[in-house]
């Protein structure tokens, strides 16, 4: 069976509110290995490259703002079906729409502050692994 890759990384909003050891022990629990991570902050240039799929969008010079407005923690993690899996542990964009126990659902404050960031397929995650991880950082 395959075993692949996603990439998450907590968002400003629950890294402040004190989650990432919460949060951390949902994906662990879940069946995910951490094959990278650390705790970093982006500038809003940072931010802005990493969501750069969303430039056209309304929402993106808040999404910028935001996701450059304190601690974020990125991670590698390894799970067979790792893209898919993960997306249904955390829940719907807007939390209002998460599924009960999904980290979203648990965890995020709004549509915005969601929590949780989590790759939606294996070529965006290894971009997003490799946007923040050297590959001698990976384990
Ligand atoms: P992510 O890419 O962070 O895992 P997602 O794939 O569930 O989230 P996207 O559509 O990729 O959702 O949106 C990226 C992020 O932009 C969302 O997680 C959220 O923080 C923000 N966002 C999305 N839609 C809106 C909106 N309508 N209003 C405000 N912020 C939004
Ligand atoms: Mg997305």
């Amino acid at each position: 069976m395959a075993t692949n890759r996603t990439f998450t990384m907590i968002k400003p909003d629950a890294v402040a509110e004190g989650h990432t050891g919460s949060i951390t022990k949902l994906i662990e629990e879940a069946g995910f290995r951490i094959v990278a991570l650390r705790k970093t902050r982006l500038t809003p240039d940072r931010a802005g490259e990493f969501y750069a799929v969303h430039r056209e969008r309304g929402f993106y010079p808040d999404l910028v703002r935001y996701m450059a407005s304190g601690a974020i923690v990125p991670m590698i993690l390894e799970k067979e079906n790792a893209v898919a899996d993960f997306r249904k542990l955390i829940g719907a964009t807007n939390p209002a729409n998460a599924e009960a126990g999904t980290i979203r659902q648990l965890f995020a404050k709004s549509i915005e502050a969601n929590a949780i960031h989590g790759s939606d397929s294996d070529e965006n995650a290894a971009v997003e692994g490799n946007f923040f991880f050297a590959a001698t950082e990976q384990f």
